[in-house]
C-alpha cells in the first residue's frame, strides 16, 4: 500500500509552511506507525516553536491577499479541493486505515464526510451576509460587517484524521482566514496528503500550513502568538481546558470539541431492532474511538432481557480485523495505552459488579485488537460510565422511569451527544428537550453531517462546527456608525 501511495504523490512526510515542503530546523524526526501491526509507516519532522513561529508568519501573510479575494473566487478554489478529495478518496482511505487502523469501507467514509465540508462550505463562503440596522439619531446610518477573525490555529485529533480538519479550515478558508493546523502525532499522514491537495486546488501558499511533532511547544508558540486571533481544537477535555486558559494571555477566541459522555437510552416502547442497529452504530463506529460514541446504554427494564440478547447477538457478528481485511467492522485501538485504559475501565466494573456477557479480554489477534464487549448490570458510578471508553465496550444499565433515566443521562459533566430509541412522539419531544446535550438522535445512532451544527455543551466543548452556524466562529462583526449626514 505504502509504495502505491508513494507514488501517487499525496504520501508526503514533512511539514508545509508557506506552500514549501519542509524538514525539522534540526533535523529530528519521529515516528508513524501502523496501529494494526506496529509497523514504522514513515518518518515525519518533529516540529517546535521555530517552525510554528514561521507558520504563523506565512500564514499571517497569505492573510492580507486570501481575506481581499472575492467570496466567489474563494469558493472556486474550495470546490475545486473538494473535487480533488473525492477524486482521491481511494488514496486518502488507505492513508487513514494505514495510519488509523479503521476499516478501508469507514476510512472511505470518512473521506467523503470530511470533503463534504469543504463542499459545504465552498458553497457558503459566497452567503456571508451583513446588516443595516435602523439608526436612533436621524443623521446616522448603522451597519455591520462581517469580517474574517485572522489567522486560526488548528489542533486536531487522530480519530477522524481528515474530517477534524476539514471541519474546522472548510470555514475558516470559506471567511477568508488562513491556518496552521497541528494535526495529532499519531495520524499526520492524511492531514499532509489533503494539504498537498489544498496546493493543488489553487490555494495560495501560506494559507494552509502544517507544523506537527512537540505537541506542546507547537501548542504554545500558537496560545502565545499575538498573531493568531483563533484557536479551534477537537481532543480531549483536560488538553481543551489547558488550551483555553493559554488562549487568555492574547485574548484568542476559542472553539472546543471534546469529550462526550453520550448516554443511549432505549425505552419499553422502542422499536428493537432499530433501537440495536442505532445503538451498534453509536457504539461500535471507529472501534468505539468518537467522541459521540454511545458511552451508556441505558435500558428499560420491561425490554432489557430482550434487548439485551438482540444487542449481543448484533455485536457476535462483528468482525475484527485489520482495516485492510475484507469484511472486517472493527479496526485495532490505536495504541497500547488505549487498551490499557479499556481494560482498567473493565477491571473496575467488574468488581463493582458488572457482569461480562460478551467478550471482555484482547482479542486473539494480538497487538492492540480488543474483543468487542457486552457489560451488563452496569451502575452509573463506575469508571467507565464516568468517563469516556474510547473503545468496543459497550455497557448496559437499566433503568425504570424516564425520570431516572433523563437523570442518569444527565449526571455527567460531558454533554455532546445523546440517543434516544422510543416510538412515542411526546416522549421523544420531553426527553430530548431535557437531555443537557448539543446532538441528539431519536431512533437514530449516526448523526453526524456537515449541514447540520455540531457541538457540546457543558464540558463536551465551546462552539458548533459544520452548517450555517459554523461561519459564525470566524467572523468577527464590525459595528460602523456613518454620522453627521
Ligand atoms: P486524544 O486523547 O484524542 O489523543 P489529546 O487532547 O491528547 O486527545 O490530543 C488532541 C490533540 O491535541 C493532538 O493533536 C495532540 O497532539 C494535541 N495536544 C496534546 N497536548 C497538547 C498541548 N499541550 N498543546 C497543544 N496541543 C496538544
Amino acid at each position: 500500500v505504502v509504495t502505491r501511495l508513494q507514488s501517487s504523490g499525496l504520501f508526503r512526510s514533512q511539514g508545509l509552511i508557506g506552500g514549501k515542503w519542509i524538514d525539522a530546523y534540526d533535523g529530528k524526526t519521529f515516528k508513524v506507525h501502523n496501529p494494526a501491526n506496529g509497523e514504522v509507516i514513515t518518518n515525519v519532522p518533529l516540529m517546535g516553536k521555530r517552525e510554528t513561529d514561521d507558520a504563523i508568519s506565512s500564514a499571517h501573510d497569505a492573510f492580507k491577499s486570501w481575506s481581499k479575494l472575492t467570496a466567489a473566487d474563494r469558493s472556486n478554489r474550495l470546490r475545486k479541493w473538494y473535487e480533488l478529495l473525492i477524486a482521491h478518496k481511494e488514496e486518502l482511505g488507505q492513508l487513514i486505515t494505514l495510519e488509523q487502523g479503521k476499516p478501508l469501507k469507514e476510512a472511505m467514509g470518512e473521506v467523503t464526510y470530511g470533503a463534504s465540508f469543504i463542499e459545504f462550505f465552498s458553497e457558503e463562503a459566497k452567503r456571508v451576509y451583513g446588516d443595516i440596522i435602523s439608526p436612533t439619531l436621524a443623521d446616522r446610518r448603522l451597519f455591520v460587517l462581517k469580517q474574517p477573525v485572522g489567522v486560526v490555529g488548528v489542533i486536531t485529533p487522530w480519530n477522524f484524521p481528515l474530517a477534524m480538519i476539514t471541519r474546522k479550515v472548510g470555514p475558516a478558508l470559506a471567511c477568508g482566514c488562513t491556518v496552521v493546523i497541528k494535526p495529532a502525532e499519531l495520524t499526520p499522514l492524511t492531514a499532509l496528503a489533503a494539504a498537498e491537495l489544498s496546493l493543488q486546488a489553487g490555494i495560495p501558499a501560506g494559507v494552509v500550513n502544517v507544523v506537527m511533532g512537540d505537541a506542546p511547544a507547537v501548542g504554545d508558540a500558537i496560545l502565545a502568538s499575538s498573531q493568531v486571533r483563533k484557536i479551534t481544537f477537537t481532543g480531549s477535555t483536560a488538553v481543551g481546558k489547558k488550551l483555553m486558559a493559554g488562549a487568555a494571555g492574547t485574548v484568542k477566541r476559542v472553539s472546543l470539541e471534546l469529550g462526550g459522555n453520550a448516554p443511549c437510552i432505549v425505552f419499553d416502547d422502542a422499536d428493537v431492532d432499530v433501537a440495536v442497529k442505532g445503538a451498534i452504530a453509536a457504539k461500535f463506529r471507529n472501534t468505539g474511538q468518537t467522541c459521540v460514541c454511545a458511552n451508556r446504554i441505558f435500558v428499560q427494564e420491561g425490554i432489557y432481557e430482550k434487548f439485551a440478547d438482540a444487542f449481543s447477538k448484533a455485536v457476535q457478528n462483528l468482525q475484527v480485523g485489520d482495516g485492510f481485511g475484507e469484511g472486517v467492522s472493527l479496526g485495532p485501538l490505536i495504541n497500547e495505552a488505549a487498551v490499557q485504559k479499556v481494560e482498567k475501565f473493565l477491571q473496575d466494573a467488574t468488581t463493582k459488579g458488572a457482569k461480562v456477557l460478551l467478550g471482555g479480554k484482547r482479542h486473539s489477534l494480538g497487538m492492540t485488537f480488543f474483543e468487542p464487549t457486552v457489560l451488563t448490570d452496569v451502575k452509573n458510578d463506575m469508571l467507565l460510565s464516568r468517563e469516556e471508553i474510547f473503545g468496543p465496550v459497550a455497557p448496559l444499565l437499566p433503568f425504570r422511569t424516564e425520570e431516572e433515566a433523563i437523570a442518569l443521562a444527565n449526571d455527567t459533566n460531558a454533554g455532546l451527544a445523546a440517543y434516544i430509541f422510543t416510538n412515542s412522539i411526546q416522549r421523544s419531544w420531553r426527553v430530548t428537550e431535557a437531555l443537557e446535550y448539543g446532538l441528539v438522535g431519536v431512533n437514530e445512532g449516526l448523526i453526524s453531517t456537515e449541514v447540520a451544527p455540531f457541538g457540546g455543551v457543558k464540558q463536551s466543548g465551546l462552539g458548533r462546527e459544520g452548517s450555517k452556524y459554523g461561519l459564525d466562529e470566524y467572523l468577527e462583526l464590525k459595528y460602523v456608525c456613518l454620522g453627521n449626514m
